[in-house]
């Protein structure tokens, strides 16, 4: 499986800018924190973007459609006139029945980490980025800058949200989400450790127990 990640704006374009924070600089770093967790789970990832840069939106979508990635996830943040305006919403592209299905796992994902203040719900939208990929395609808004509350979980809680949008892709993918244990070792591992757990042969806290060998 190929995830295709773009984290929105970047370089000369800093997106939406509230409370001192520009939304280029949120959307990097929940975009990586993304691939991270979608790479442990032997996932390709390629992204639009690493670092701070500018990419056209037809440039980010023609690097997915080259590398024939299977489904294109954006990541924004969401801006508004009126500072009372809040929450997540993650859109897909009209009568895309797949596109609307990837949304709906990010979003459902977002609302079960309860790392919102508000469910905008999905919503379909002509966006570039969306229309111009040759494959599923979702744009998720995390949350909104320019509300002191959204601001504050942009600002804290990254690590959350990358994990509550990673979790929402894998659940997509059909992808079983393996918890991210404290040691460090192969995704088998993990799922002998958790079986372990459930039989109540360890706590999982010390790997190199006797009774476990
Ligand atoms: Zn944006």
């Amino acid at each position: 499986m190929k995830v295709f990640l773009d984290a929105g704006h970047g370089g000369k374009d800093p997106g939406a800018l509230g409370n001192g924070l520009q939304e280029k600089d949120i959307a990097l770093s929940v975009t990586l924190k993304v691939g991270e967790i979608l790479k442990r789970h032997n996932v390709e990832v390629i992204y639009s973007r690493t670092t701070d840069v500018f990419l056209e939106l037809s440039e980010r979508t023609n690097l997915a459609n080259k590398a024939n990635a299977d489904i294109f996830v954006s990541i924004h943040c969401n801006a508004a006139e009126n500072v009372n305006a809040k929450g997540v919403e993650t859109f897909s592209y009209p009568n895309s029945t797949k596109g609307t299905a990837l949304a709906k796992c990010i979003q459902d994902s977002i609302l079960q980490s309860k790392i919102y203040t508000l469910n905008r719900g999905i919503k379909t939208a002509n966006f570039a980025v969306l229309r111009q990929s040759n494959m599923p395609s979702a744009l998720v808004e995390l949350a909104f800058i320019t509300n002191i509350d959204d601001f504050k979980i942009l600002k804290d809680k990254q690590e959350e949200l990358a994990l509550a949008v990673a979790k929402g892709i894998l659940n997509y993918l059909g992808v079983k989400y393996i918890e991210k244990t404290k040691i460090d070792c192969s995704p088998w591992a993990v799922e002998a450790m958790e079986w372990a757990k459930k039989l109540g042969l360890t706590d999982g806290t010390n790997p190199k127990d006797s009774r476990l060998i």
